[in-house]
């Protein structure tokens, strides 16, 4: 590139210089050959009028005497005289000349006396090469006489037109040298003053890599150009180069920087992951990934708001920026997913206690607006070089961990082992085979009876959903959480609570007040339109919302935010019954128990399996239940003695594999309704 601007602007400014000075040169050259022209021709005019001038009196005398030997003598003078060729005296005007003298020996009469000259010098003097005067006889006072003869004066043309032939080409070729050398000075004029300091700028330019960010390079105008166009140009480059620089940073931080947090995005940690991984290489040192996931952020979203879902985010945000070391990175990866990268890794119990002051730092309770809440997350980890070769590998797998800590319960990490990866892929699997199964309608309810501990009289059914496949049915243990994970949960959720209130409907017709128990899942809950769900279920079906139960588990009432009892009462305000499944799993709190609106409890299979040994909790659950005002139901009963026991305890409600399985609805139907006994069970 420089060769071409040396190229294009030194040459092409060389050869215009060079061309123009030829150009002025030669018209000035025209003009002054011209003007000397013009005086040449005055100067042998005035020659031949001296001339004639001169010899005009003795010529006349020497014609008037006829006396030879004055002619002779006027002859030789005019003849000494270089410019003049020839000299001639007629006797008369007419009659032939009678003294001719000549310089050359080309002379004859029918080309008297005129040196032929060269073609210039003819054209330029031929029409001075003959001077011509009348003469008269020699008497002091004036011509009135008729003439006595002539005289004649030649100049000589060839010796005019070689000196003008010389003089035109010295005129010429020393232009032509004065031109040249112009240019040539005016070329190096430019050089020196425009094109060499612009090569230097423009070298100095080149240095400038605008990739180069650690290096703030600028330009430095050329020496002694600091003060004039040069040096402004180069303080304008410079300027732009700031400009450049900040519009540089700005759009780097808007690629690579999350707007909400301001911590880094997916493309940066992306890079910054490859960078750690490339150095702990040349360090012989790991490098390990945590992947988290907050808990059940969507459920903050939904039932507060997105702003305060932002400022939960933001708030999450902060907290990792404080608790990690300067040297780790933590940036957002999107919704509520953040990724740390761990450099320097020597052994994996350091990585776990960053989880581990990651998960305590983020358990503090936040208060967003008067809302209390006390954020966690999911941590899954994964190890380099342990757990795979580059960046992407490592996060697949901290990723998988990180489905596993989920699964484990809130506010928990896992390593990534290499089953995780078995475990994933079933999932995928699971999960690809439950939407064909929606599509399908491979889905199947079947009722577990509720009864009187006392009497065993009916009082209700429990729907317990069922995926019907070619090896069997598949309980809700082994697909539900990834319904759940997926949001397939959702639609499926639906249609079991238009089946069931269908069919507590049509058995309410025989067997009358009958209530229908219908589990419900976490993201059920989080949907606002549920209620309207249920609503729509209710009427389609006409079955009385008293007669229809919600259940839902310990663990989801208690992560509720205040928000969702609105949910829950909601619920309430339809009139149908909500109870609380699993209870004494989870780690309700007693004074939480009071403010959900509640009409049952269901006691955890746990508790009633050890009795009627161990019968602390059982008989505490039952008693709180009964303080509480709720309606109580035992679950899991097996044996006759559980009964006796519950019967005695005065709990109104059981269900369990002593009385029946749950059943498909015909079997149920026809043993439960119609008094046929039961030959097998599901
Ligand atoms: P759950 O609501 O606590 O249901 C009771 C579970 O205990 C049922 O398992 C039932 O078969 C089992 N069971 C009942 N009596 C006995 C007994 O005497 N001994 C033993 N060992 N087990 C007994 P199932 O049907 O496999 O359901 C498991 C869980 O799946 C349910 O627990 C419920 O949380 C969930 N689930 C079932 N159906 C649905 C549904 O339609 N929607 C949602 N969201 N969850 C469902
Ligand atoms: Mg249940
Ligand atoms: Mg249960």
């Amino acid at each position: 590139m420089r060769m071409g601007m040396e190229r294009s602007l030194a040459m092409r400014q060389a050869a215009c210089a060079v061309l123009a000075a030829c150009l002025i040169g030669l018209l000035l050259t025209v003009l002054e050959l011209g003007w000397a022209t013009w005086r040449e021709r005055g100067k042998a005019a005035a020659l031949v009028e001296q001339m004639l001038d001169l010899v005009e009196g003795s010529a006349a005398t020497a014609a008037w005497n006829a006396d030879d030997g004055l002619a002779a003598q006027i002859g030789a003078s005019a003849l000494s005289i270089d410019a003049i060729s020839g000299i001639e005296i007629g006797m008369s005007p007419t009659e032939p000349l009678w003294a001719r003298f000549r310089t050359d020996a080309g002379w004859s009469d029918s080309n008297p006396g005129t040196s032929q000259p060269g073609a210039l010098g003819a054209l330029v003097f031929g029409d001075l090469a003959l001077g011509e005067r009348l003469l008269y006889r020699p008497l002091p006072n004036g011509r009135a006489e008729p003439a006595i003869g002539i005289l004649r004066i030649h100049l000589d043309m060839r010796r005019i037109s070689a000196d003008y032939i010389a003089f035109v080409l010295s005129a010429l070729l020393g232009g032509m040298a004065r031109n040249l050398l112009l240019g040539l000075a005016l070329t190096l004029v430019f050089h020196r003053f425009l094109t060499k300091p612009l090569l230097a700028l423009e070298q100095a330019v080149e240095q400038i890599a605008p990739d180069n960010h650690d290096k703030k390079a600028r330009l430095t105008a050329p020496a002694g150009h600091e003060h004039d166009e040069l040096g402004r140009l180069s303080g304008r480059i410079n300027e732009m180069l700031d400009r450049l620089d900040c519009s540089q940073q700005m759009l780097r931080q808007l690629a690579t920087r999350d707007s909400l947090t301001d911590l880094p995005n997916r493309a940066l940690l992306n890079e910054r992951l490859d960078h750690a991984l490339a150095r702990a290489g040349r360090v012989q040192r790991g490098v390990a990934v945590l992947f988290m996931d907050l808990d059940r952020f969507k459920h903050v979203n939904d039932s507060l708001g997105h702003e305060l879902g932002d400022r939960l985010l933001q708030a999450v945000a902060q907290r990792l920026r404080h608790t990690l070391r300067q040297s780790d990175t933590v940036g957002r990866l999107g919704g509520d997913e953040f990724l740390i990268i761990v450099e320097d890794v020597s052994d994996p119990k350091e990585v776990i206690q960053v989880a581990d002051r990651v998960l305590t730092a983020l358990a503090r309770p936040l208060d967003l607006d008067g809302h209390q809440l006390q954020p966690s997350a999911s941590i899954g980890i994964s190890l380099w070089p342990e757990d795979g070769a580059d960046g992407r590998q490592i996060l697949r797998c901290a990723d998988t961990a990180m489905y596993a800590a989920k699964a484990a319960g809130s506010g928990c990490w896992r390593m990534f082992s290499a089953e995780m990866t078995g475990r994933a892929m079933a999932r995928l699997a699971t999960e690809a085979r439950l939407r064909a199964a929606e599509i399908r309608h491979e889905f199947e309810l079947f009722y577990q009876p509720t009864v009187d501990p006392a009497d065993l009289s009916l009082r209700g059914a429990e729907a317990l959903l069922r995926w019907r496949r070619e090896d069997g049915y598949v309980s809700p243990a082994d697909f539900i959480h990834v319904a759940e994970e997926t949001g397939l949960i959702n639609p499926i959720g639906e249609w079991v609570l238009m089946e069931a209130c269908r069919q507590a409907a049509l058995w309410r017709q025989v067997q009358g007040d009958f209530t229908m128990a219908v589990n419900v899942s976490p993201r059920q809950l989080a949907d606002a339109a549920f209620p309207d769900k249920v609503q729509r279920a209710l009427s389609e079906s006409g079955l009385p919302p008293a007669l229809l139960t919600l259940e839902i588990t310990e663990t989801v009432a208690m992560n509720q935010a205040a928000g969702d009892f609105i949910m829950l009462r909601r619920l309430r305000d339809l009139g149908v019954g909500i109870a609380m499944d699993d209870f004494g799993t989870g780690y309700s709190s007693l004074s939480h128990l009071r403010r959900i609106p509640l009409t049952a409890l269901k006691i955890d299979r746990g508790f009633i399996s050890t009795v009627p040994g161990d019968v602390a909790i059982a008989a505490t659950v039952l008693d709180l239940a009964q303080r509480l005002g709720l309606e109580t139901v035992a679950e899991g009963v097996e044996n006759e003695a559980q009964r006796q026991w519950l019967q005695h305890q005065g709990c109104p409600l059981m269900q369990g594999y002593l009385v029946s399985r749950p059943v498909p609805a015909d079997i149920f139907s026809r043993h439960f309704l119609q008094g046929v006994p039961l030959a097998s069970s599901g």
